[in-house]
């Protein structure tokens, strides 16, 4: 039998690339390796999870038997991948097996960004990138109701939303003047804060927390204003980084993330990365769509020939049920300015170049209508 693909990682990226490829080559034999339980769940639920009073066993969709089965596919859960040799076109798993590869997928998704806090409690700072941290977090809330959110951007705001309608207490602490300071433009970004303000989220912001400190039942969070919170919880959502280690490691190239071409080749010629892990020429885009257009292409460059990926404009829905929000932000480097309509149900924001293009947009409440009819008009990122 010939040597299988190897997929490193069973999140969305490792399973979608997995599942593309089986639509084009129902033979080559792939073979994926998970740190984790190997279930299929859509990740993005985990912030919307608690309100709707989803447990982990109800967000599990395919279990790895199930997915091994669908994808004809073996699924090695709860193995970690140690070290990466491309000479020998193997892999090394925790406890020293080997496993060779015919090519290699790195689907290894990304790590919470951890600040650095004084404090005795900063070990008990809870994070939500998967399954099993929503597991903890839901055991942490038991019998519990103030939860202070280190980050104000698209996760943090979204839990915040999540746990006010679950009944909880939400305080969000960012060093930034709004909230989605990184998505939206200012105007944006204080209606968002009105309507979650409104909804029961209290905001402090404008400020950086420094020292997180137990005392008896209660967490205090000390801001470097001297202002002082209390809560029973920390949930810190203040960004991920791209899991390279093990690349880099083995001498694959990594900036940000691990740095493929358009064909999410890593300059190891049999070696490929995609997802949160990623920076596809130059850019690390940790969101579901460009994970769905990068799996479809690199099951093509699998299966039959080096393809280029292409990314349309892919707007980035906040799941911010008191404030529902579209955001497309512009290039950081795009000469333009914004074009605001604002009234009491909604706000557009639209980016425009000197020309009147659309490079960019945020739609908040009643202007999410739009989302359709101004997405058809942005520019691709990749073409
Ligand atoms: C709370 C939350 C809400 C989100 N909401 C949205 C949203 O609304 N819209 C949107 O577009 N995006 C959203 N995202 C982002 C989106 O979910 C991610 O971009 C996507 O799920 C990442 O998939 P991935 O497969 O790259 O990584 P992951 O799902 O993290 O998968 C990585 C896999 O690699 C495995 N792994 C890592 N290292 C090793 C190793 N050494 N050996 C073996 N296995 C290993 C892990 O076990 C895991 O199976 C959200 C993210 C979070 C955390």
């Amino acid at each position: 039998m010939s040597e299988p693909i190897v997929i490193i990682g069973s999140g969305l990226a490792g399973y979608t690339a997995a599942r593309e490829f089986r639509k084009l080559d129902a033979e080559t034999p792939l073979l994926i390796v998970s740190s984790d339980h190997g279930g299929f769940y859509s990740k993005p639920t985990l912030s919307n999870a608690l309100a709707t009073g989803k447990t982990p066993a109800t967000i599990i969709t395919a279990n790895a038997e199930k997915m091994a089965e669908q994808l004809k596919a073996t699924v090695r859960s709860h193995h970690r991948v140690a070290a990466i040799d491309p000479e020998n076109k193997a892999v090394a798993l925790e406890g020293g097996e080997t496993l060779s590869y015919r090519q290699l997928v790195l689907a290894l998704g990304a790590d919470p960004i951890r600040l650095p806090l004084e404090g005795n409690a900063v070990d008990e700072i809870l994070s939500v990138n998967d399954l099993d941290d929503y597991q903890r977090l839901r055991d942490a809330l038991e019998g519990k109701k103030r939860v202070a959110i280190l980050g104000g951007g698209l996760i943090g705001c979204e839990f915040a939303n999540d746990l006010v309608v679950a009944g909880y207490q939400a305080s969000v602490i960012d060093i930034s003047h709004r909230p989605l300071g990184r998505l939206l433009p200012p105007a944006g970004g204080a209606f968002l804060q009105r309507k979650l303000e409104a909804a029961g989220v209290t905001f402090y912001l404008g400020e950086a927390t420094e020292r997180v400190e137990r005392i008896g039942d209660s967490v205090h969070l000390t801001l470097a204003s001297g202002k002082t919170i209390e809560a029973d919880l920390v949930l810190s959502a203040v960004g991920l980084r791209p899991r390279t280690a093990i690349a880099k490691a083995a001498g694959i190239h990594v900036n940000r993330g691990i740095a493929v071409n358009r064909s999410l080749q890593t300059h190891h010629p049999d070696i490929y990365a995609l997802g949160d892990c990623a920076e596809v020429e130059g850019r690390v885009l940790p969101f579901v769509m460009p994970i769905m257009h990068a799996a479809r292409g690199l099951a093509t460059t699998l299966a039959q020939a080096p393809t280029l990926i292409k990314y349309p404009a892919m707007p980035v829905l906040v799941k911010t049920p008191g404030c529902p929000t579209i955001v497309s932000p512009p290039e950081t480097t795009a000469q333009g300015e914004w074009i605001i309509e604002e009234d009491e149900t909604g706000l557009r924001a639209l980016f425009k170049s000197p020309h009147g293009g659309l490079l960019g947009f945020a739609l908040m409440g009643s202007s999410t209508r739009e989302r359709a009819a101004l997405s058809a008009q942005l520019p691709a990122i990749m073409e």
